[in-house]
């Protein structure tokens, strides 16, 4: 078992309310360095919810969230700093539509003056060559099938180097046929050591890759544990019902 040194991301007593709803209602978890966490759970318990509020697209109503150590949740937390470390892929990808590939890669590293234009193109290459889409390099969007604009999502995301990467049910809007090559890229992000929460759907993805899975219902964890012990022996009766549907 990892130390306390090794914990990357530190959740403690989360809370989120959108007005009257309360939507988280205390998360507690410790992920560490190069672990993979998935999350599942039903539709509405606060899966998004929760990934967002470690990038601080949302911010917490209550309780803490550290990563390495530093508050996020604090009200003086540096925003940018803290998405230059953590990078997100959405379900739908929301690449530019009017950017090329490389220039969506390209884009926050040379915005946020990390890179000059020249070094940010090699980056962008070296990523494509990592998502299997080197050719794609001029390429706009829309010319690109689902799983390869998601592809292209991942690699922008990594172009800020990020050390945690989160993950919302990345293949959730792609046609069947392409979830493969996503979860090809996602499996070799974990395999490089990328400390990953993905939330998803792709049960036989999670009970593979995953350390550690974490079902979520009703804005807490219900259930936590390593994959196989979680999918084929669930202790909780709301864990119980949820895999009966989805598996
Ligand atoms: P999940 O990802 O598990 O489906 P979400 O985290 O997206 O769940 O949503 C949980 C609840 O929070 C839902 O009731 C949703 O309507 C509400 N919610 C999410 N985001 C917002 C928002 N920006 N404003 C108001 N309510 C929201
Ligand atoms: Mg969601």
């Amino acid at each position: 078992m990892a130390d306390n040194n090794d914990i990357k991301i530190h959740v403690a007593g989360l809370t989120k309310d959108f007005g009257d709803n309360h939507v988280l209602k205390g998360i507690d978890i410790d992920i560490h360095a190069g672990e993979v966490v998935c999350v599942i759970g039903p539709s509405g318990s606060g899966k998004s919810t929760f990934l967002r509020c470690i990038n601080r697209l949302e911010e917490a109503t209550s309780g803490e969230i550290l990563i390495d150590g530093v508050s996020i949740t604090d009200k003086k937390a540096n925003v940018d700093k803290i998405r230059q470390h953590v990078g997100m892929v959405f379900q739908q990808f929301n690449l530019f539509p009017h950017y090329s590939v490389k220039e969506n890669i390209m884009y926050a590293p040379v915005e946020l003056k990390l890179q000059t234009k020249e070094q940010a193109e090699e980056t962008a290459k070296k990523l494509l060559a990592r998502v299997g889409l080197s050719e794609k390099l001029d390429a706009m969007p829309r010319s690109l099938s689902g799983g390869q604009q998601q592809r292209v999502a991942i690699a922008r995301a990594l172009a800020m180097n990020p050390d945690i990467m989160l993950f919302d049910e990345p293949t959730s809007a792609l046609d069947p046929e392409m979830v493969g090559e996503v979860l090809d890229v996602m499996r070799e992000l974990a395999e490089q050591g990328m400390t990953m929460v993905i939330v998803t759907h792709e049960m036989g993805f999670a009970r593979e890759v995953a350390d550690r899975v974490c079902f979520v219902d009703g804005g807490v964890i219900q259930e936590q544990g390593k994959p196989l012990d979680v999918m084929t022996n669930p202790q909780n009766p709301r864990t119980k019902e949820f895999l009966s549907k989805v598996l």
